[in-house]
């Protein structure tokens, strides 16, 4: 009954893409692979889920964010993706592969969103059994500018930035990291 617990241990991957497969990761548990050498500009899947209205969609994230304080080791459900102003994706369903598509500072991969549904493409030339990944986009949380310190980042990148966060946010988190150490050493 515990979905939260099991998917610690198992993954119910379809199994079913030509371009990649789901694996053990060095990163976090699973990640998705790729089963041979792929070109850059090549859309491998789409990440499937469940559209929900924001109202939802903020819940469900609001759950998540709260069960992975409680629990750090536990990422279970940061699947929520913003379709646009009106609508959210949850891709916590079984059919969706695209969730175990791990963050990278340095990723080989982009999302792509046409028309409410949600798609994974090459950036770069990807090689047989690299580990493909995307930048999750997270923003910096106005109310608590400090809370992207809860999503540290292992993606083991030279580019790597030490947390979770959309490229555009690097100089404010930077200022924001430098703030803290002056005011610790004060
Ligand atoms: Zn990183």
């Amino acid at each position: 009954m515990n979905k939260t617990n099991d998917k610690k241990h198992k993954h119910d991957s379809k199994d079913n893409h030509p371009y990649v497969k789901v694996g053990g990761s060095g990163i976090h548990r699973h990640g998705v692979f790729a089963r041979a050498d792929i070109p850059k500009g090549t859309r491998i899947m789409e990440y499937v889920g469940i559209k929900v209205d924001k109202e939802a969609g903020d819940m469900i994230l609001g759950h998540t964010f709260e069960k992975h304080t409680n629990d750090p080791e536990n990422h279970a459900g940061t699947y929520i993706f913003e379709i646009d102003d009106t609508w959210d994706l949850d891709g916590d369903v079984p059919d969706n592969d695209g969730k175990y598509i791990n963050h990278s500072c340095d990723p080989n991969c982009e999302v792509d969103i046409i028309d409410g549904r949600v798609w994974i493409d090459t950036i770069k030339e990807i090689k047989k059994g690299e580990e493909i990944t995307y930048n999750y986009g997270f923003e910096l949380n106005e109310k608590d500018i400090y809370d992207f310190k809860k999503h540290p980042c292992r993606c083991g990148s030279e580019k790597c930035v030490g947390y979770i966060l959309d490229e555009d946010e690097w100089p404010r988190m930077k200022e924001l990291l430098a703030k803290e150490q002056s005011s610790n050493k004060a």
